[in-house]
Parts: C-alpha cells; sequence; structure tokens
C-alpha cells in the first residue's frame, strides 16, 4: 500500500511552469490570471489564498475582481465581459453562484480562450472531442496528473468514478476513457454501488459524502483517489473514502487533506500558461 499525496505532482509542476514563464519574462510576456469572486465565502476565500500562493510560486500575475454577493445578473455579466476584453490570460470564477445568478448563462459567457477552469461548454465540448485547445476543470485534471505522476497503469483497467457532476465526475470519466481504461459512472441511484466499486482497479470518489466507501468496497490493490471534501462538525476535513478502513487494502490511496486537492492550484496555473501561450501564438503545449 502506498499513500500517495499531492505535494510532489504539484511541486513537479509549478517547477514545470515556473521554467516557461522565466522563459516568457525574458520576452516581456508575463501571464496573468483575473480571479472574479462574488461575495465572502469561506471556501472561495480559502481556495483564493491557495491560488494566490500557487501563481507567485509560478511566477505568474493576479488581480482580483471582488464583487458583492447581491450583485444583479446584468452587473455581474458587465463584469465578465470586461474580464473577458481585458488583457488577462485566463479568468477563474468561484462556483457556485449566489442564487440570484444564473450560472448557467454565466458559464457561457466567460469567454473560452480565458476559460482556464474548463466551465464554458465550448470547453466541455473539446474535452469531448478530444480537442487539446481547450480547457478541462483543473480538479478533474488535478485527478489525472496524480495518475501520471505515480506511473499508475490506466490501460484495459476497470475504473469506477463515484459521481457525474460538470466539474469532477463527468470530465474524470472521458480522461480515464481517453487513457483506455474501461470506465463505469455511479450516481445516487447506482444499485449495489458496492459490488460495482469492488470490482474496479481504480476508483475516482467525487461525491461529497463523507468516509463513505469503506474496505468492503474495493478491491484488493486497487488506486483509491478522494477527491471529496466534506467538514465534520468540529471542523475536521475529511474525504468520500475511509481512509482508516481501505488503507491496508488498496495499492494507493490519496489522504485528504493533502492528496488530489492540493494539485488544483498547479493544475489552474498550468492552464493559465496554456492561454497565455496560445493567445500569444506560441504553440508549444505543456
Ligand atoms: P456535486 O455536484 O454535488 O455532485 C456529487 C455527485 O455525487 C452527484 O453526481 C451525485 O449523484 C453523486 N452522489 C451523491 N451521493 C451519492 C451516493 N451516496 N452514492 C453515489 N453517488 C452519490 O459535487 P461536486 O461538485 O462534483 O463535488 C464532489 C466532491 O468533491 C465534494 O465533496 C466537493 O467538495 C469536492 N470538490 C473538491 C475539489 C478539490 O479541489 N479537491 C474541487 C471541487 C469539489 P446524482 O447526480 O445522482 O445527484
Amino acid at each position: 500500500m502506498a499513500v500517495i499525496k499531492g505535494k510532489p505532482v504539484a511541486d513537479s509542476i509549478t517547477a514545470a511552469i515556473r521554467e516557461k514563464t522565466e522563459e516568457l519574462k525574458n520576452n516581456g510576456i508575463v501571464p496573468l490570471l483575473t480571479i472574479v469572486r462574488v461575495g465572502e465565502r469561506g471556501d472561495d476565500i480559502a481556495y483564493e489564498r491557495a491560488a494566490l500562493k500557487r501563481m507567485e510560486m509560478c511566477g505568474i500575475a493576479v488581480s482580483k475582481v471582488e464583487l458583492p454577493a447581491d450583485i444583479t445578473q446584468a452587473d455581474f455579466e458587465k463584469e465578465l465581459v470586461a474580464a473577458n476584453e481585458s488583457d488577462c490570460d485566463g479568468i477563474l470564477l468561484f462556483m457556485p453562484l449566489p442564487d440570484q445568478l444564473d450560472e448557467s448563462r454565466i458559464r457561457k459567457t466567460i469567454s473560452p480562450e480565458k476559460d482556464v477552469d474548463g466551465v464554458n461548454p465550448v470547453n466541455s465540448a473539446k474535452l469531448y472531442e478530444g480537442d487539446k485547445t481547450g480547457f478541462v476543470p483543473c480538479t478533474a485534471q488535478a485527478v489525472i496528473e496524480m495518475i501520471e505522476h505515480y506511473g499508475i497503469e490506466t490501460e484495459g483497467k476497470k475504473a469506477v468514478v463515484l459521481g457525474r457532476s460538470l466539474v469532477i465526475g463527468r470530465p474524470v470519466s472521458i480522461m480515464l476513457t481517453d487513457k483506455n481504461a474501461t470506465v463505469t459512472v455511479c450516481h445516487s441511484r447506482t444499485k449495489e454501488i458496492e459490488n460495482v466499486t469492488a470490482a474496479a482497479d481504480i476508483v475516482v470518489a467525487a461525491m461529497g459524502r463523507s468516509k463513505i466507501v469503506k474496505a468492503d468496497w474495493i478491491k484488493k490493490g486497487a488506486a483509491l483517489f478522494d477527491v471529496g471534501i466534506n467538514v465534520d462538525e468540529d471542523g475536521n476535513m475529511t474525504g468520500d473514502i475511509d481512509f482508516e478502513s481501505c488503507e491496508q487494502k488498496a495499492g494507493y490511496i490519496t489522504p485528504v487533506p493533502a492528496g488530489v486537492g492540493g494539485v488544483t492550484t498547479s493544475v489552474l496555473a498550468k492552464q493559465v500558461l496554456k492561454a497565455c501561450m496560445l493567445r500569444h501564438g506560441i504553440q508549444e503545449v505543456l
């Protein structure tokens, strides 16, 4: 059994980005990320802090647009269009947005070329088609970065993805299919889910259900990727996988915290760099 952590993966991605941004700087180009935050939600602020730190480590500049929680749809769209038309390379929007905002419309308003968290349907279509000029949701890609960094075989393997959201479950299932795994997607209506997971070589858990994946759900030696973030009454963070019960039986297991979540901001940085390079007509894609 090996506990596989996110930090070595994030460090290695960061070092590669840093090298590229130094090169770009010598040509007078500094990639710029614009963060658009509505209101003051604690998890948005925590992610923003982590993103700011990562961008600095990567040599990427950041500008922030902070908007009131009661902003109207029209005003929000104006701000987003202004960000689209500004000199930034990438735009990060925190979701979910407050109820008065039409998220589906907003996803379509963000310029696909600056959509570094892959929320615009144009980028979902590019993922679907295998068009590498697109942008994918950062957390979904973080799972793939973990798999690649730790050399986990996917070809011909049975993979089960728990969750079918647009940000994680669906994109991860396409990405794993592209890596030649045979993928099954489970959701809240799946019957006998533990029998499905028990046949899997790879399990990606993204349900937001604390510790529901137990040892008897998994096959001995399986690789387990826990994307879930759940916070209990005492403020402790847990994943969707019961780490204590699965640790000995799994071949690989990611902890929560310090697992997949720790890779997300470095994927974000990678996509800002990619957007910058594409915008400047630099063909080489990371
Ligand atoms: P979401 O939109 O709520 O989707 C959850 C999915 O899990 C849905 O497809 C749901 O099924 C399924 N599900 C819920 N309960 C289930 C159960 N008992 N059995 C099987 N499937 C079940 O959540 P999300 O945005 O994808 O996020 C998932 C988790 O990842 C959350 O804990 C979130 O906090 C975390 N997250 C982590 C990061 C990171 O950086 N690590 C980033 C974003 C999110 P239905 O479709 O049938 O409802």
